[in-house]
């Protein structure tokens, strides 16, 4: 019999929108294949009203609902569990740019504008939207503040939330918050909208957002550096903030075996400078002309190379061959997931720390699991690693996650709150951590967590089982 909430759904949103047949792998499938779901239907609003009349009728009807974006998640948080009981909430139709206020350097986009789009239209209007990751093909506005995105420019920018002025929310009690001000400065009481970013759909499903743009710098140069030792990358890091100042937008490694896993993958790809223990990717933006910009950079990696801090580096001569550096760089998830499933910890030390805990936690692993090899890559000018745990050569990747995942995490993650650091950088909790943070948040947290959830969603309703 077909559940009585699809009837009412077809009625309101029109039947086309309402999918319960055919190949819904698209939604129902995560990124990574690790998580398969089964939705009652996946449902796709194409307004803020309709999202408001889909949650008041999921409501009425107890029938929890996920809200999903552009299914690039990488902790299970986006897509339905396999109850077959779910609605799944895709906001994809929404994706009309609202406004570009250039006086304001804001754009009110909605929450289905995929972020390369917007960053298209951005710079049509001569204005620069700086959030950038490697799915930014796929992955929405939405989804990248409900998961607090970060990626690669958010050490001259912050991540989606420092990017964030407003939002427009349906609660769980489908009534719409219209929270989208361009304000800078704001201090009516409590912040619901830092509240929402990086709730990631468990308070309220975000339907359109407000977001600071800057001016394009006149000119972006990128380079490459190698070096052996993890330590000489955080030299550079300091020696770059200190010449570069804000004008260091971005600064990525990569260690031996991710850049390995590129050449096998995606030989096509140019990688200029000879295989090295690491492969630093750096970015210097410069608002006065590129010949300034140049001369700097290149002052940089010249004393860095005296001072014994990198062995070899090499600065991008056109903006094509930037942007074939940065490919590289951003090649690196997909050659891992071409090379199978991995053990994946995407986390964050104080810069500080992070040389000690790199070489702590690679002894322990080699010593436990010899031959396993690490996808070591991420973004150092944050602190942040991408630090995975691939297989042994010739070891079933899937089997090897099966049995070791919970013993590489014990370790990876005990060693991370040694340092100060956190279990979650910037993909967030879903279902992948959400057992892991009970262990390692203090208690009284969990509490307040709890009850924000408990006084925005009573019922639940909202990606249950996910964070919290
Ligand atoms: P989805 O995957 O659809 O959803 C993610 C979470 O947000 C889910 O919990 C979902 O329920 C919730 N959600 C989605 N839309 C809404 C909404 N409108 N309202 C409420 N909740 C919602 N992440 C980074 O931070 N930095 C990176 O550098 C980075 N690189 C990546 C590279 C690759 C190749 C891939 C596959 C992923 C990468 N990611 C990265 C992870 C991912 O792209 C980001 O988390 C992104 O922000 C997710 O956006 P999405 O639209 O795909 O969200
Ligand atoms: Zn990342």
């Amino acid at each position: 019999m077909t559940h009585p909430l699809l009837h009412i759904l077809r009625e309101r949103i029109g039947t086309a929108q309402v999918l319960t047949e055919g190949d819904l792998s698209a939604w129902e499938l995560d990124w990574r294949r690790r998580w398969r779901g089964r939705a009652l239907a996946v449902v796709r609003p194409g307004s803020t009203a309709e999202v408001a009349d889909i949650l008041r009728a999921c409501a009425a009807h107890g029938v929890t609902v996920v809200p999903q974006g552009g299914n690039t998640g990488l902790v299970g948080g986006g897509v339905p569990d396999d109850s077959g009981t779910q609605v799944l909430l895709s906001l994809s139709r929404l994706n009309r740019v609202r406004r570009i206020d250039a006086a304001n350097l804001t754009v009110t986009a909605e929450a289905g504008c995929v972020l390369q789009a917007l960053q298209a239209q951005v710079e049509e209007a001569g204005l620069l939207f700086p959030l950038s990751m490697a799915s930014q093909g796929s992955c929405t506005i939405g989804g990248n503040l409900a998961t607090n995105a970060g990626g690669t420019q958010v050490l001259r920018y912050g991540n989606a939330r420092e990017l964030c002025l407003g939002l427009e929310v349906v609660n769980a009690a489908g009534e719409v918050w219209d929270g989208l001000s361009g304000l800078r400065k704001d201090n009516t009481g409590y912040d619901l909208r830092d509240l929402f970013i990086g709730s990631e759909g468990t308070l309220g499903v975000i339907t359109a957002a407000t977001l600071k743009l800057y001016p394009r710098p006149a000119a972006a140069l990128t380079a490459l550096a190698i070096c052996d030792r993890l330590e000489q990358c955080v030299e550079l890091l300091g020696r770059a903030h200190g010449l570069l100042g804000a004008g260091l937008t971005g600064f990525e490694v990569m260690n031996r075996f991710s850049l390995e896993l590129v050449r096998r993958h995606f030989p096509a790809l140019p990688q200029p400078l000879p295989p090295a223990a690491w492969t630093i990717l750096i970015e210097h933006a410069d608002h006065e002309s590129e010949a300034h910009a140049r001369a700097r950079f290149e002052a940089l990696l010249a004393d860095a190379l005296d001072a014994g801090a990198i062995t070899d580096a090499a600065v991008a001569e056109s903006l094509s061959q930037a942007q074939a550096l940065w490919h590289v760089r951003e090649s690196i998830p997909l050659a891992q997931s071409e090379e199978g499933l991995n053990i994946k910890h995407d986390i964050s030390l104080p810069v500080s720390a992070i040389a000690a805990f790199a070489g702590e936690a690679d002894a322990q692993l080699q010593s436990r699991w010899p031959g396993m090899r690490l996808v070591n890559f991420g973004h150092l000018g944050d602190g942040n690693l991408h630090y995975n745990v691939q297989a042994p050569a010739g070891v079933d990747p899937a089997l090897f996650l099966q049995t070791h995942e919970a013993g590489v995490n014990q370790v990876v993650y005990d060693l991370v709150q040694r340092h100060g650091g956190s279990i979650s950088a910037e993909h967030g909790v879903g279902v992948l951590k959400r057992d892991e943070l009970v262990q390692r948040k203090p208690a009284v947290a969990m509490t307040m967590m709890r009850a924000i959830k408990q006084a925005l969603d009573p019922s639940g309703l909202l990606n249950p089982g996910r964070v919290v």
